[in-house]
């Protein structure tokens, strides 16, 4: 009996001795690296896996370096370096030779101009400087303001060839703004070069628009939390949305905004009428395509509205997407993926 318990002894400790040694060598397995840095106006978090630590980082760094440089070409403000001021600078001039990268940007927005007949406008620049809601000073134009500068927004205008991979804005003191896509361009390089690095598992999230390369490393997929466009009865998240090797994009009016009168003025403006759009609350759209078509359609659709948005998205093929609408109502497409969806009423 004595010696029979003595075994048993030793079965359970070496059994616990083999558990332990198991548990801590899958939990540094499956440990993240993580680093963010503020880049191209907002945070970027990399949440990489791996075998090796140094590679990892390596990793990370590749990514961060890539972004910058990506930053440096798409600002529209300051940077002489930057293809876009380059390109607004020559507005009714000469063509500018851009990168693939800027050229890619380019080509997809005008894409998507004629996709959502202009709601998505490239050349939005002179609207959004007029309303001046990403700078310190925003304000209200006035209605002659906006209609002069509403002849300063058409995509239409914008003139690439391919051959020497230049872009040309037809007209002078038009301007191109790369808000609403060059974040979600970023995720595509940051994927490419994680790719290059072997890396199998990643979140690449710039806030506002987020990736995930492959799986969890346990093969399950992502749990994003979605924020609620507003207050909702003390609950953290509108949203679990679970997603992997796929692109998620939010558009809000609650992102960038000030208020006057009681009036809220956000940073999502209708190139058709030079406000900022309305029957839109927030747009969720998640993708299988690319991190450029999820920022560029959360934008859209925001513009958009409800009915011609979600008409877009069910066209559109690996394209689903959530909306509140400005009553508050969430509209999911038909093949929008969600846990613990909540609702405003
Ligand atoms: P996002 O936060 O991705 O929805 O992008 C919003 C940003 O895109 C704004 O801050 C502007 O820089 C730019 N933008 C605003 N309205 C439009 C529009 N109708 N089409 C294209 N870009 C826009
Ligand atoms: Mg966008």
């Amino acid at each position: 009996m004595k010696r029979k318990s003595f075994i048993y002894w030793i079965i359970a400790l070496i059994t616990i001795g083999s558990l332990t040694i198991g548990i801590y060598f899958n939990r540094y397995k499956n440990q993240p690296y993580i680093e963010s840095r503020y880049l191209m106006d907002t945070y970027i978090t990399l949440k990489i896996y791996g075998r090796k630590p140094s590679e990892v980082k390596q990793a990370a760094q590749a990514v961060f370096e890539r972004l910058k440089e990506l930053e440096t070409k798409s600002n529209r403000f300051g940077d002489q370096n930057s293809e876009v001021v380059t390109i607004n600078n020559n507005a009714g001039q000469k063509e500018v030779p851009v990168s693939e990268e800027i050229w890619k940007i380019i080509t997809a927005s005008l894409d998507y101009g004629e996709k959502t007949s202009g709601a998505f406008d490239l050349t939005s620049g002179p609207l959004v400087d007029l309303w001046g809601i990403n700078g310190e000073h925003p304000q209200i134009p006035s209605p002659e303001e906006i209609k002069d500068t509403l002849a300063l927004v058409d995509y239409k205008e914008v003139e690439t060839i391919e051959n020497n991979r230049s872009v040309r804005i037809a007209k002078p003191e038009m301007s191109m703004d790369l808000g609403g896509s060059a974040k979600g361009y970023a995720l595509d390089l940051a994927l490419e070069v994680l790719k290059e690095h072997g890396i199998e598992h990643a979140l690449v999230d710039l806030v506002s628009s987020t990736a995930a390369l492959g799986s969890r490393p346990d093969g399950k997929p992502w749990r994003l939390g979605l924020q609620p466009p507003r207050a909702l009865k003390g609950e953290a998240n509108l949203a679990i949305i679970p997603i992997e090797n796929q692109f998620i994009s939010t558009s809000g009016d609650y992102q960038r905004f000030f208020e006057e009168n009681g009036v809220r003025y956000h940073h999502i403006l209708d190139p058709q009428t030079g406000y900022p759009a309305k029957g839109v609350t927030s747009v969720t759209i998640v993708t299988s395509t690319n991190g450029l078509d999820a920022d560029i359609l959360s934008t859209a659709v925001f513009v958009l509205g409800p009915e011609r948005g979600m008409e877009l998205i069910e066209k559109l093929p690996g394209v689903e997407g959530l909306m509140v609408d400005s009553d508050l109502n969430v509209l999911t497409s038909s093949g929008f993926k969600a846990e613990n969806l909540k609702s405003y009423h």
